[in-house]
Order: structure tokens, then sequence, then C-alpha cells
């Protein structure tokens, strides 16, 4: 049977959007399905601007992934004449043996990035609205930034349609059924058929690859922005703010500078359970004074709340990626970059899956985003 289209790509957020984008300029015929129409408010990839850093705690495993992330969002920048990121510098504090701070020094020294190591005086007096204790200490990156999600989604899916990618939005993909030779894919409007299909489903990923009963956890976050009660500080705007992540004790929150609507803070990897379908988008007062005490207690700020939006994350068991083929049909990709770090990798992994897709060898070790850590 001859399918309509070579690739279908399901879920056009941050991954699928770039993969859109890499599969159309390949020259391959694609369509991209997205239940609403991104960028959207309902799945992971809202809220006005996402952390891109290199020296990344994590593991030194992601660092060539994010050079390579790095190079191709600066490519859209000038292809479509928008801007996507803004430096700021990167600041990873803790205690000299926390996760946070060993972590970020591994990856720099693995992989000879260039950083600081700040002692709680240098932190201070470099970036004056930061209140460390004295046993605090800083990895400081240059290259760090922001990058927009909004705006990043909106031109991948603009550059993909430039290069012939067809999309259909607001259209839910209800089920896949792989063939030999081909995927028909069942949607609210009908059937489709393609060669390949990539499933980017974010927070709804595993519902479309039932069988594999992935172990993935979707778990709802809450993004915070505040005011200082004095007006806008100088001390935190980019210039002399970068973006941050704080582990103190079991706790890590992170944040960005006020880049003219307020100071953006949230907590890291805490959040219950959510059904993606049935997200409860009520932030309450309780949650609002947590975050609250914290910035009071580590900034200079008289803090007044602003505004809160929910997220999602959809965590895997170790908190790294799927990238990889269905294991029992080759026509079908799962890509689930998220664990709420993937939005800075989204231009790289667009770039492997057009790879993938054309069966052209893959410049990374994808080893530690293998389904079969999980199925086996
Ligand atoms: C609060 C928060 C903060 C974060 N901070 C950072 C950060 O600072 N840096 C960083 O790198 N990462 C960060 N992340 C993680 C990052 O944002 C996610 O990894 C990334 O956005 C996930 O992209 P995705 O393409 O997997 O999902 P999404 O962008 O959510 O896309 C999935 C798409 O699939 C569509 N879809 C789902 N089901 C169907 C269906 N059945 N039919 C059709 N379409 C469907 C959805 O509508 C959606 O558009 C953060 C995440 C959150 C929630």
């Amino acid at each position: 049977m001859l399918a309509e289209y070579d690739v279908l790509v399901v879920g056009l957020g941050a991954t699928g959007s770039q993969a859109l984008y890499q599969i159309a300029k390949a020259g391959q015929r694609v369509l991209g399905i997205d239940r609403f129409t991104p960028p959207h408010i309902y799945g992971s990839s809202h809220g006005q601007s996402r952390i891109i850093r290199q020296a990344y705690y994590e593991s030194p495993v992601y660092v060539p992934l994010v050079q390579e992330a790095y190079g191709l969002w600066h490519d859209q920048e000038r292809i479509a004449g928008r801007k996507l990121f803004t430096q700021t510098g990167g600041l990873m504090l803790g205690t000299p043996d926390s996760i946070l701070v060993q972590g970020s020094r591994l990856s720099a020294e693995t992989h000879g990035l260039a950083y600081e190591y700040l002692d709680a005086h240098a932190i201070r007096t470099r970036f004056p609205a930061f209140q460390p204790t004295p046993d605090t200490v800083g990895v400081f990156e240059t290259a760090a930034g922001v990058l927009f999600p909004e705006a990043c989604i909106e031109t991948a899916l603009q550059l993909a349609q430039a290069h012939g990618a067809a999309y259909r939005l607001g259209e839910t993909v209800l089920s896949l059924s792989p063939k030999d030779n081909y995927v028909e894919i069942l949607t609210v409007n009908g059937t489709h058929t393609a060669r390949q299909v990539i499933v980017s489903a974010g927070a709804w990923l595993a519902q479309l690859v039932p069988e594999l009963a992935l172990p993935l956890t979707v778990a709802r976050q809450v993004v915070f922005w505040f005011d200082h009660a004095g007006g806008r500080l100088q001390s935190l705007q980019p210039d002399h703010f970068p973006i941050y992540i704080w582990e103190t004790g079991d706790t890590m929150f992170y944040g960005f500078p006020d880049q003219g609507n307020g100071l953006k803070v949230a907590f890291h990897h805490y959040g219950e359970p959510a059904d993606p379908n049935n997200l409860n988008r009520q932030v309450t007062s309780q949650e609002i004074s947590a975050i609250e005490s914290v910035i009071g207690r580590h900034f200079g700020i008289d803090p007044i709340f602003r505004e809160a939006s929910v997220c999602m994350y959809t965590n895997t068991p170790d908190m790294d990626f799927i990238i990889d083929r269905h294991p029992q049909h080759n026509n079908v990709i799962i890509a689930s970059p998220c664990s709420g770090h993937g939005f800075k990798f989204a231009s790289a992994i667009g770039k492997i899956l057009v790879d993938m897709i054309m069966d052209r060898p893959i410049d990374f070790d994808l080893t530690p985003f293998r389904i079969d850590r999980f199925t086996a």
C-alpha cells in the first residue's frame, strides 16, 4: 500500500515542531498533527521561558547534545529573523558537596567547559540580589540563558510549513496501527497513513503506546512570577541576575531574571501526580506562600505575588529521556524529552529524529535513552 505521507508526527510541541521542521527540510512528505494549536498552555512548553545551560549537573552525557542544540537554535533565529534566546549566564548554587554543584563541575571538567567556581562572598559581590549562606558556592557559566518556548515552537512550525510540511491542528490522534510497511493513524477526523510515525505527544505519550506500559509519571508543576514591593530593581535585570538553580537541603528551585514581567521562580521536581486530561490549574495560597518564603530567604527583595501558571513534567524513573524505535514496530519512533529538562534539547532532538527517519548515522550516544531499559 502507498502511504499518504513519508512521516507523520503526533504532537507538535517542543519536540514535534522541531521534528516537523527538520523532516520537511529533508524533503520528506510530512504531516504534523496536534490536539490543540501549539504553542498552547495545555502541555509542557508554555510559560515564556526555559533555561538552557551546558555544565549539565544531570550527567556529562547531555553536554554534546546541548552544544548541538545551541547551534540549531541560533540557526533558526537567524533564518527566521526572530529572537529565541537571551544569554544571561547561569549560576548553579548549593554546598560544595551538593548534587547540583558536583554534577555541574563534573560536566564542565569532562567537556572542558569554561566556568567559574564562586564562594558566597563572590556570589554576593557579582550578583547583589542573591543572598547565599556562607557555606554556599556557585558554578557560573556565561553561555547559559533563556529560550522563549512559545516563540521557538511558532518559529519551527513556520519554518516547517515553508519547507512544505502539512499540519492539522485541533485534531486528536486516537490510536496507531502499525502494519508491515506503513502505519495507520486514527484521529477524531478519520484515518491517515504514513511510512513512519514519530510520537512526541508529551504528557499524553504513554496513552498512544499502551502496549509498552511505559513507566512515565505526569506531575503537576506550578511556576510563579513575583514583583519586588519597592518597584523594579536593577539587580533583578538580566545584566545582573543570571538564570539559576539552587539546591538547599533536599529542595531544588530555579528561576529567571526579571525580563519585564517579574521574577519567575519554581520548585524543581516536586509536584503531585496528574492526569493530562484533567489537570488541576488552581494554585492555592499555600503554594504561593511556600515559594514566597523561599524567595524572601534567598534574595534581597520583598516579593509580591503577580501570577502563576500550571504545567506538566512527564518523568521517567531515571529522569533520562526516551528517544528510540518502538521495540515491536520499527516504523514507530518514540520521543519523550521531558522529566523537567527537555526543552533546551528539542532542536538537537529534531535533528536526531530526522536522521533516524532517513536511516542516517546518529552523531550522539542514544544508549541512555533506549526503551529497553524499562521494558527488558
Ligand atoms: C514548569 C516547567 C518548567 C520547565 N523548565 C525547563 C527548563 O528550564 N529547561 C528545559 O530544558 N526544560 C524545561 N522543562 C521541560 C520542557 O519544557 C519539556 O521537556 C518539553 O517542553 C516537553 O516537550 P514535548 O514536546 O515532549 O511536550 P509538549 O511540548 O507538551 O508537546 C506535546 C504535544 O503533543 C500534543 N498531543 C498530545 N496528545 C496528542 C494526541 N493524542 N493527538 C494529537 N496531539 C497530541 C499536545 O497537544 C502537545 O502540543 C520544563 C517543563 C515544565 C513543565
